[in-house]
């Protein structure tokens, strides 16, 4: 049943769009809602200049009334795929304070894709696994899933469940970054990336946790250095019986903010951040765009983030970006901007 969903998922690019709400503080401030989503497909931007709608195509579009439980509802099969050996990716992208985090990491109230994700596999091996003893097979079903962290921060690669990871950012000294390499097979490495074998659910968040606390030392403000850097979760499954076994690879991908950073208001380090964001962030738009347009030469390696991905973008991987918007007006060029590189690539 889910292995058809999966064969059903159209294309092998799926751009997405979610408005959050209006928190209470942006309503007290008087901001008004200038982005909305108009039916399934579809979101409405009022532009107050000139009093017109523009409107963006999607694949999909959730309205701020959705829930974290309702987007999985329509992520699930994609993410789920990497079960049956399929290479998937999930960004979410926009924005500082658009509801990146919220979507993938969720909050104390509402998991979010990664997690519900990770419990969404086990209980599905763990099915299966059952199922298939009940079948008095004489080999087992086996499962093998391990799972990596990491963080792209100034277009340098740095493992969040190293132990050793040394807090540091905008300046102050860091653990070594991790090279990317090209094997001679074409496929892309991390030589030195943990892979953690992971048991259960539990092993997991408490991964995450290790990985997020690692990244919080890192840095005196969280909210701040997240928004300045990519943060990356791979899950990575074999799964099968006797010598039949699959492979499938998973990214979940909470981008660095989307908001541009003119020259003339940062400078030194900030300056730096921008430009490195700006410029990985490009990179994935024109590997997007070139995978969609089926060209002979894609750009992988114009960024660590695209070059890491090389094996989960294109070919046979899926890729789905949600693009995550203010609905209010003080976004509102951020938010047009936003709209256009994510229908860019659809
Ligand atoms: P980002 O990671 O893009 O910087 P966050 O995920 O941290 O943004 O979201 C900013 C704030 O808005 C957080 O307080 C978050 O809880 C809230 N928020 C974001 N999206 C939603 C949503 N869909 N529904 C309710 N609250 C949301
Ligand atoms: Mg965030």
């Amino acid at each position: 049943q889910l292995l058809q969903r999966i064969l059903q998922l159209q294309g092998n690019i799926q751009v997405c769009a979610r408005i959050r709400p209006m928190s209470d503080e942006e309503s007290q401030r008087g901001f008004h809602e200038v982005a909305q989503s108009l039916g399934e497909t579809e979101v409405g931007c009022f532009d107050e200049r000139t009093q017109q709608w523009k409107s963006y195509a999607f694949d999909k579009v959730w309205g701020p009334e959705t829930s974290n439980r309702d987007v999985f509802q329509d992520v699930e099969p994609l993410a789920l795929s990497v079960i049956e050996g399929y290479n998937a990716c999930i960004f979410a992208y926009g924005q500082t304070g658009s509801g990146k985090t919220f979507t993938m990491e969720g909050d104390e109230v509402q998991q979010g894709i990664s997690q519900r994700t990770i419990k969404k596999i086990f209980t599905l091996l763990e099915e299966k696994s059952i199922r298939h003893l009940s079948q008095q097979h004489p080999d087992r079903f086996e499962y093998i899933v391990k799972i990596g962290m990491l963080e792209i921060y100034n277009d340098e690669v740095y493992d969040l469940l190293d132990p050793s990871f040394v807090a540091a950012s905008s300046g102050s000294p860091r653990k070594k970054p991790l090279d990317v390499r090209q094997s001679a097979d074409n496929t892309v490495e991390v030589p030195g990336l943990r892979q953690e074998h992971v048991c259960s659910v539990d092993e997991v968040l408490k991964a995450l946790d290790r990985g997020n606390a690692n990244r919080a030392t890192a840095s005196t403000n969280l909210n701040e250095h997240s928004s300045r850097s990519h943060m990356i979760l791979h899950v990575d499954i074999t799964s099968g019986v006797g010598e039949t076994k699959c492979r499938g690879s998973l990214y979940l991908i909470d981008l660095a903010g989307s908001e541009r950073v003119r020259k003339s208001e940062v400078e030194g380090q900030a300056l730096k951040e921008a430009q490195h964001i700006n410029k990985s962030l490009s990179a994935l738009g024109n590997v997007m765009e070139a995978l969609d347009r089926k060209a002979s030469h894609v750009p992988y390696r114009d960024s660590k983030l695209t070059h890491l991905l090389t094996n989960s973008l294109g070919g046979n991987s899926r890729t789905m970006m949600i693009m995550t918007a203010c609905p209010h007006n003080e976004s509102y060029d951020e938010t047009t901007f936003a709209l256009k590189f994510a229908t860019r690539v659809r």
